[in-house]
């Protein structure tokens, strides 16, 4: 790495700052990318089980979490889903569209980075990886960054260091600690769409469910979410207990249904009729996996045949599959949080820019702003959009 003064000194080569360097080098400025870890975009490679879901058809500001809900509105339309789209198809990156809109590559998430990485080649932005960033201070004429290896000077100064989600790929405070040593307001962090941890109490007790799986409709105050669901050995994981686990507060209950819609008690009431011989846990059973049907009716004592139970009891069951009420006594944490929610508030950023108000030269984005996207692709379109926008003002 030369000695000398860049334009832009950008600090992280994940999603954000590796998108934001090829742009701010395509207009001619002369870009650092500074990261400790050895290769960029860590969490581009295994994202989407690594075929990166890479953005989303339905964005908007209702599938994202930040104190300032309108915030990524400029950003998302500046450069939104189509936009990314069409670079994948430039560069012959093939995409699926699964369910909810959710595009991923059909080849490996790899393919993206290469994407962002000829990005960067042809603007010929340095890269100093394997070099960690200590601290950043700002100077007469910009900003001094010590790393490892010692400091470098520039006069914009780009903030891309991510969460602190799976620090096993890097992840650092990094971001949150420049922000308040310059008394910039940090929204306070948590571990968001990550498993859920819950007490072996109730019918969970009773058997043990790890790697059941249901449908299910899981609910927290007036947020709901639909789709699978899977019992783990500490209590509950899934797309919709992930995406639900952004907006739980720590204390509160969930609702599930376990078998939305399906009527279980008109099922039960036609069963008696039809089929009084049969046994409750054999209805029930063609509704739910079996490990699950055992553990209801076992827990609740509710055996025998349908003619003979008592509606009470039938009742019970259907309360237990379709209102069932748990209160997880935690998250996974950040070991195994896709993204961390709040971060740097929003309030101190241009929506356009992300340059900061009260910081001419220092921009924050990505995953260290407060903007928290739901399950779907909607966290690397946030990426995406935010590192375009302080591309085209760095
Ligand atoms: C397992 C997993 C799967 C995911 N799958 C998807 C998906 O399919 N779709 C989706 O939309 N989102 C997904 N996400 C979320 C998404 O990957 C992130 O929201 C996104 O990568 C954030 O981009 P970023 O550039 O802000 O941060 P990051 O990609 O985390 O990049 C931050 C960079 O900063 C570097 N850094 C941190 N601290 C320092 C330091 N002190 N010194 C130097 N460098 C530092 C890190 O090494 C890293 O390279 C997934 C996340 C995980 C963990």
């Amino acid at each position: 790495m030369q000695k000398t003064h860049w334009d832009v000194i950008i600090l992280g080569a994940g999603a954000a700052g590796l998108l934001c360097a090829g742009e701010a080098s395509r207009r001619g400025r002369r870009v650092l990318v500074v990261d400790h870890a050895a290769q960029p975009g860590a969490k581009i490679r295994v994202s989407g089980g690594g075929h990166c879901n890479v953005t989303n058809r339905n964005l908007g500001k209702e599938h994202y979490l930040s104190a300032h809900p309108g915030f990524c509105v400029a950003a998302l339309r500046q450069f939104g889903a189509d936009a990314m789209l069409e670079r994948l198809a430039q560069a012959g990156i093939a995409v699926e569209e699964r369910d909810g809109g959710q595009y991923f590559c059909q080849g490996s998430a790899q393919q993206v980075v290469a994407l962002l990485l000829a990005a960067c080649a042809a603007g010929r932005v340095t890269f100093s990886l394997g070099n960690a960033v200590q601290h950043a201070e700002r100077t007469a004429n910009g900003f001094t960054v010590q790393t490892r290896a010692g400091p470098v000077h520039g006069s914009a100064l780009v903030v891309a260091t991510g969460g602190l989600s799976f620090p096993k790929l890097g992840a650092s405070d990094l971001g949150y600690r420049l922000a308040r040593h310059w008394g910039l307001p940090v929204v306070p962090t948590r571990p968001a769409l990550v498993p859920l941890r819950v007490a072996h109490t109730g019918f969970l007790a009773a058997e043990s469910l790890a790697g059941v799986a249901v449908d299910a409709c899981v609910r927290y105050q007036k947020t709901r979410f639909s789709g699978p669901l899977l019992f783990t050995h500490r209590g509950l994981s899934g797309p919709v207990v992930l995406q639900i686990s952004s907006y739980w507060q720590i204390g509160e209950s969930l609702q599930i249904d376990l078998a939305p819609g399906v009527e279980l008690g008109q099922l039960f009431r036609q069963a008696r009729l039809d089929h009084p011989r049969q046994e409750v846990a054999t209805v029930l059973a063609g509704v739910l996996p079996k490990r699950l049907t055992q553990a209801l009716v076992t827990h609740l004592g509710v055996t025998g045949r349908m003619a003979e139970v008592a509606d009470t009891r039938l009742r019970q069951l259907v309360d237990a599959v379709h209102r069932w009420v748990v209160t997880p006594e935690g998250s996974e944490g950040y070991r195994t949080a896709e993204v961390t929610a709040g971060g740097v508030d929003t309030g101190i950023l241009s929506p356009k820019t992300m340059e900061c108000r009260t910081m001419p030269g220092l921009y924050f984005i990505g995953e260290v702003v407060d903007v928290t996207g739901q399950l779907g692709g909607y966290n690397l379109q946030w990426a995406w959009s935010s590192g375009y926008a302080a591309g085209q003002w760095v």
